[in-house]
């Protein structure tokens, strides 16, 4: 299913809004509880291998970021299992995807091969829709809009504040339809545009 984007926003600000963090806010994704789905990292995985999981986190490690595992048949509970190699920024977006996946009841219909191991994924559509969500959930659409009409932007400081990488917030941008607002604001940089003096 392909959901539309102001049914994503209205998703994820409702998310936020029940944790209770302010649109302003950072919000951690370690830190959310989501009863009956746990967090773990790799190393806290029992069911592998000390030299499966070094080449899961050493390898391969750039290939996966979360992964998320049905403990039960009726698929309510859940294990999400974190790349606690890859960064921060990176771990966030992938944590709240996988929470996104879980909670729209995202089937694990497609076989997915990375390195020598095999494992299950979603749908494309449901791949693009549940990082919508995560990433949304991470940058609420009024910051984004904030930031794109500020004269002096600083994608860095907005990255910082939010934990999030700055391709995530360029991503939002593009998403949110001002990626040209955004660019045309080099048209009157005159350190970049000006008229050959005579
Ligand atoms: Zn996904």
């Amino acid at each position: 299913m392909k959901l539309i984007i102001t049914d994503m926003e209205k998703m994820a600000e409702g998310f936020r809004k029940n944790l209770g963090i302010k649109e302003d806010n950072f919000l951690d994704p370690l830190k959310i509880k989501i009863k009956e789905i746990e967090v773990i990292t790799l190393d806290e995985l029992k069911q592998i291998n000390e030299k499966e999981k070094s080449y899961l986190l050493n390898d391969v490690s750039k290939q996966w970021s979360a992964m998320s595992v049905p403990l039960d048949e009726t698929f309510k509970k859940w294990v999400i299992v974190r790349n606690h190699n890859n960064n921060k920024e990176r771990q966030s977006v992938s944590i709240l995807e996988e929470y996104w996946h879980i909670l729209l009841e995202h089937q694990l219909t497609k076989i997915i091969k990375f390195g020598k191991f095999y494992g299950r994924s979603f749908e494309s559509d449901e791949e693009h829709d549940a990082y919508y969500l995560a990433s949304a959930t991470l940058l609420p659409q009024k910051n984004i809009k904030n930031f794109v009409n500020q004269s002096n932007n600083n994608i860095e400081a907005l990255a910082m504040k939010f934990g999030v990488s700055t391709e995530l917030i360029e991503y939002r941008i593009k998403r949110l339809g001002l990626w040209s607002v955004y660019k045309s604001k080099f048209l009157f940089d005159k350190t970049r545009i000006s008229l050959i003096k005579d």
